[in-house]
């Protein structure tokens, strides 16, 4: 089999994988970037409203505040206090590299001040030719870019993570790394209706769970609360459009966010999804109003939105759009500290595939991306710091494929168990006889079917386990926010085990 040696593996090559990548060559490191899409893929260049990041001076407390606010009592503080001190700088790296922010922030639901940078409405397409641009500059023999690598499997040494096995469009791949740093996203694609691509299969969340480590709070799914449905795909319209003041409207014409809740359009996007979904229920349609803002203005401020709806026979600036909460973001992952460390020793984890501890019980819209930034290079730093490693073998964690055939009923059992609104009932029910028959060969379509099939389980368990609501995560049989712990799942000789810890207890379980 082919073999690479490196100093750093980093898989998965949006804005957290791609950043860790350029941060470690900065230090001189001999990297890899393996990704399964062509570079730059995953949900990164599909963000379309923007990156938040204290705007002044004397922002940052105020952005902790907005963050912790938005995370019902489970943010990390330790990892809310690096991100608000260093996303500023990191967005201006972004703009050192090319990317041409609009010199006024804006407002998004939950944030306090008008701190989101923004190109227009495709501001991860912005983000994300930058960082293509400048992996391209840097390629060479330390820093080698593998487009089309699907990592299959981690490979441990003595509880150590060592490297990975890769399937790629040359034949087999094994990667012998000093450090793995896991940057995959995120899980949406579990979910019937979603805003994620295709690739948000929670590859990164099963590779590590199998290996040992400990993946952390995934029933907190966020629903945007504003997404185009049409022919199985959830078009995204960016929350922007309320920043800017669209407003949502029933069927019956009336303006009801005041009903829900003080901040009206702009409260947080679990606040205005539950509230779209039971005026959806009640009225039979909710419709996002932008005409009071001017056709020709709303049509410069959002292209992207409004060339994608066009196709749809929908005018952003001249119809109300109909609009319905779509599966946006997973806020559990795989548990790391501030650093980018995971339960597991040589394994690292940034972007949507960690729980840093930054969004707790549900994100702060635009905080994702400057996470991706801050904590890609927290955790490439933090795996340099190891110093050089021997190289080892080690073994493969490996888990057999399963048929993708049986995905649609089991994305159909996940979403209505474990959507905007979830009981004991409906989770017991999906749990029982939960699974994908096996699949004969070792397609990628075969390994990411077994992998969502383990999230989604992971998922079901963590939502029954979870007998309060808070943040994304709403119980109807228990209604009222309980005490804030974490909900901790590892795998281990005993098997499968579920725990909830307290928050700041942090990264609890290094095997070594
Ligand atoms: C439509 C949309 C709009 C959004 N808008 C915003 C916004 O305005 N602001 C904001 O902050 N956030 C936004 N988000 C969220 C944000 O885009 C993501 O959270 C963020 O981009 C995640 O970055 P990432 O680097 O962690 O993962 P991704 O960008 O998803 O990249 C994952 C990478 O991992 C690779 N990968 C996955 N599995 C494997 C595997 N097995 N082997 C090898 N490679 C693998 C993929 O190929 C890809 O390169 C939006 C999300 C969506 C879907």
């Amino acid at each position: 089999m082919k073999t690479l040696e490196t100093e750093l593996l980093v898989i998965g090559g949006g804005v957290a994988g791609a950043y860790a990548a350029l941060t470690a060559r900065s230090y001189g490191a001999d990297v890899v970037l393996a990704c399964k899409t062509p570079l730059m893929g995953g949900s990164t260049r599909w963000a379309q409203g923007g990156i938040a990041a204290p705007l002044a001076d004397g922002d940052e407390a105020a952005h902790a505040l907005d963050t912790r606010r938005a995370g019902r009592g489970l943010c990390e503080p330790e990892t809310v206090e690096a991100f608000v001190r260093e996303a500023r700088a990191h967005v201006e790296t972004l703009r050192d590299l090319g990317v041409a922010f609009a010199p006024h922030g804006t407002l998004e639901g939950g944030h306090s001040r008008p701190r989101i940078r923004h190109t227009g409405d495709a501001t991860g397409h912005a983000i994300s030719l930058a960082l293509g641009r400048a992996l391209g500059a840097g390629e060479g023999p330390g820093l080698r870019v593998l487009p089309g690598a699907f990592a299959r499997n981690l490979r441990l040494a003595g509880g150590r993570v060592v490297g990975a096995d890769f399937l790629t469009p040359g034949g087999p791949l094994r990667v012998r790394a000093g450090g793995v740093l896991l940057a995959t996203g995120g899980f949406g694609r579990l979910y019937p209706v979603a805003t994620a691509p295709r690739e948000g299969t929670g590859d990164g969340l099963a590779l590590a769970y199998r290996a040992g480590a400990v993946l952390r709070d995934l029933e907190f799914v966020q629903f945007h609360p504003t997404a185009v449905v049409a022919g199985g795909e959830a078009h995204l319209v960016t929350e922007a459009a309320r920043g800017e003041g669209g407003v949502l409207l029933n069927a019956r014409g009336e303006r009801f966010m005041a009903r829900y809740d003080p901040a009206l359009e702009l409260a947080p996007r679990d606040v205005v999804a539950r509230a779209i979904a039971a005026e959806r229920a009640a009225t039979g349609g909710v419709f996002l109003d932008l005409r009071h803002l001017g056709a020709e203005w709303v049509e410069a401020r959002f292209p992207t939105v409004t060339a994608t709806l066009r196709p749809l026979g929908l005018d952003l600036g001249r119809d109300p759009i109909p609009v319905q909460p779509a599966v946006h973001y997973t806020m559990g992952g795989v548990q790391t500290d501030a650093r980018g460390r995971t339960t597991l020793p040589g394994l690292y984890a940034a972007g949507e595939v960690a729980s840093s501890g930054l969004h707790g019980a549900n994100r702060l819209a635009s905080n994702s991306l400057s996470e991706g930034l801050v904590f890609g290079a927290r955790a490439a730093r933090a795996a340099l710091a190891e110093g050089a490693l021997p190289l080892e073998e080690g073994e493969a964690v490996a888990a057999p494929g399963a048929d993708p055939a049986g995905l649609a009923t089991l994305r159909q059992r996940l979403g209505a168990a474990a959507g905007l609104r979830r009981d004991a009932a409906g989770l017991g029910a999906a749990l029982a006889g939960w699974g994908l028959s096996p699949a004969p060969g070792d397609s990628r379509a075969a390994l990411e079917a077994a992998n969502l099939a383990l999230i989604g389980e992971l998922v079901l368990r963590a939502a029954l386990a979870r007998e309060e609501s808070r943040g994304g995560h709403f119980r109807s049989d228990f209604p009222r926010e309980g005490t804030p712990l974490h909900m901790v799942q590892w795998r281990d000789g005993r098997g499968a085990r579920l725990e909830q810890v307290p928050v700041g207890a942090g990264v609890l379980r290094f095997s070594a």
